[in-house]
């Protein structure tokens, strides 16, 4: 356990947690909505530092990062709990364990692994394409005080570190954290506040917020699920396309996920048609649109929005061809690509 970094004592040993928009007030020996932050004792802790489930490493692409040191790998930590409980949740396993078993498997599920370690792991495969960290799977920034402190390190090394998130945080922890973020990948799940406000018990409001604040300091990519009848229709998609052509920029990479009924919705698995034409939407505004958790599908590789080539071929998460020089202009035109850091040649 480690003490919480953002959190208000109150009166009658209450505390109120500060690090997501929830503000969460807690009473003694409670926990606040995403279960991983305890008062003991009128002191906040979060019971999930360094309590990880293990760190293998993924392609960068599978985070989706497709902008990112192409073809490396990235050690990736992630734990379980999370800030929300969406009914389509695709991870709800690890996401929602605590919300549904308890701290009592914490333990069980869950190994030590201090900063330190994550990063002397994360050291010692750099030479072998390994990037840095990721910190994913469940919501890392209800973990803040792990990420934050590995983050620093992980920067002192000269390695990179990576956010997959939902991006639900208070602007004065996003703020101190940015300066160690090499990039990251925030969903948005739709740009109704409705469908927050019905399907994940949230706001989109403070999502959007994080999105404007971290493209001044890092990478960031968007993953928008795609769930049929509940923010599928070209207005959804023509909206959420105009707020990050206007908000983050038309270079922003864009990722429409294909959806599976999961945890509490039964809705079939969204068409691929419904992905194909939401890509044909969005590249109307944006230069680089993808489709994922589908293979096959034109929206996998990387087209220059100048000539139209392939400038990095993609197979799932194989890069099949890169077609671009060291300053990322694209071979065919020397138009320069939004593309981030070396790429790794195997
Ligand atoms: S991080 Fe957890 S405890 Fe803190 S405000 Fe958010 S949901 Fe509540």
């Amino acid at each position: 356990m480690k003490e919480a970094m953002y959190y208000e004592k109150l009166d009658a040993g209450k505390v109120r947690c500060r690090l997501c928009p929830f503000n969460c007030f807690i009473d003694e020996g409670q926990t606040g909505v995403c279960k991983s932050r305890k008062n003991i004792d009128g002191k906040l802790y979060s019971l999930i530092y360094s309590r990880y489930t293990g760190s293998p490493f993924d392609p960068i692409e599978k985070k989706p990062l497709y902008h990112f040191y192409p073809n490396w790998k990235i050690m990736s930590l992630g734990t379980i709990g999370c800030n929300f409980a969406c009914e389509f949740c695709q991870n709800w396993s690890s996401s929602q364990a605590l919300a549904e078993r308890g701290e009592r498997i914490l333990s069980s599920f869950t190994k030590e692994i201090t900063p330190e370690d994550a990063v002397k792991i994360a050291k010692s495969t750099h030479k072998k394409g390994n990037a840095g960290i990721a910190y994913t799977y469940n919501e890392p920034l209800i973990g803040y005080e792990y990420v934050f402190e590995t983050a620093k390190l992980i920067k002192k090394e000269g390695l990179k570190n990576v956010l997959v998130t939902n991006g639900y945080i208070n602007q004065e922890p996003l703020i101190k954290l940015l300066p160690y973020i090499d990039a990251m990948n925030v969903d948005i799940k739709s740009i109704n506040p409705a469908f927050y406000e019905t399907l994940c018990k949230s706001k989109l409001q403070p999502v959007l917020e994080t999105c404007k604040r971290a493209v001044k300091s890092c990478l960031i990519e968007i993953t928008n699920l795609i769930i049929p009848t509940q923010n599928d229709s070209e207005e959804d998609i023509e909206k959420l396309t105009d707020w990050i052509s206007e908000n983050l920029g038309v270079d922003t990479p864009v990722h429409f996920s294909r959806y599976h009924p999961d945890y509490k919705l039964d809705i079939p698995a969204t068409p691929p048609e419904t992905l194909i034409k939401a890509r044909e939407i969005a590249m109307k505004k944006l230069h680089y649109v993808y489709i994922g958790n589908i293979w096959g599908l034109e929206g996998e590789s990387t087209y220059c929005p100048s000539c139209g080539k392939i400038v990095i071929g993609r197979s799932g998460y194989m890069i099949t061809s890169y077609e671009m020089d060291e300053d990322k202009k694209c071979n065919f035109c020397r138009t320069k690509i939004n593309v981030r850091g070396t790429y790794w040649k195997n």
